[in-house]
């Protein structure tokens, strides 16, 4: 596929996920970062859904840059605490909280929770914005929240969240067992079957 995408993220796990799923497409986009432009300001997130932000950060990147961006703004959902963190996954236990802190005050909220009441979903919503259009592709994957973080590989969530069907967090996954079921990898394959249809 001859189009240059920009990838509207700092996330350096995130934009190394997401160009392991494309790797494995047929339609391969020419990817470029947000390192590459050096003076675009951070986008805020300040939406209250995962579409709207993924749809800003999309639509800034786009605007500053005059390339296609895409945006892929996601969290956790967790059943028992009524969807939360949600948009705010990456700074539930602060502006400045990192991975760890975020899973010690999930486990620590859900610490009372019997195993079968534990049921979370990851939610990603990918965002394309390019010329005067703008698309948005949803991704989830339903699971639960174990007891105890497992694992090291991935970022954010990762150690605390089984997939539905795995004995294993993502975190205790390779790459590519992750990406054959992730939130990310569904959006992307949406997004992929869109820019197919768009090129017949
Ligand atoms: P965003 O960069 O505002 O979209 O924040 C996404 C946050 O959601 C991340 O910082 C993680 O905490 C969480 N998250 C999103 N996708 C994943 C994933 O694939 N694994 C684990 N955590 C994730």
């Amino acid at each position: 596929m001859n189009m240059n995408i920009v990838l509207a993220s700092k996330n350096r796990k995130k934009i190394e996920e997401i160009k392991k799923i494309f790797a494995v497409m047929d339609t391969v986009p020419v990817i470029y970062s947000l390192d590459d432009f050096p003076a675009m300001d951070d986008v805020v997130e300040d939406g209250d859904t995962f579409e709207a932000n993924a749809i800003k950060k999309a639509k800034e990147v786009a605007g500053h840059t005059g390339m296609s961006a895409l945006a892929d703004d996601s969290g956790l959902e967790v059943d028992a605490l009524d969807g939360d963190p949600g948009v705010y996954s990456a700074r539930y236990a602060g502006e400045d909280a990192d991975d760890e802190a975020n899973n010690e005050k999930l486990l620590r909220a859900l610490k009372d929770v019997p195993e079968d009441k534990r049921g979370a979903q990851f939610v990603c919503c990918i965002a394309l914005a390019s010329e005067d259009e703008i698309k948005t592709f949803m991704g989830y994957v339903r699971g639960h929240i174990g007891m105890a973080s497992k694992g090291t590989s991935g970022f954010g969530y990762d150690p605390l969240f089984y997939p539905d069907g795995s004995n294993r967090t993502f975190a205790e996954m390779s790459d590519a067992e992750k990406n054959a079921v992730s939130h990310r990898a569904h959006a992307l394959r949406e997004l992929q079957k869109y820019l197919l249809n768009e090129k017949k």
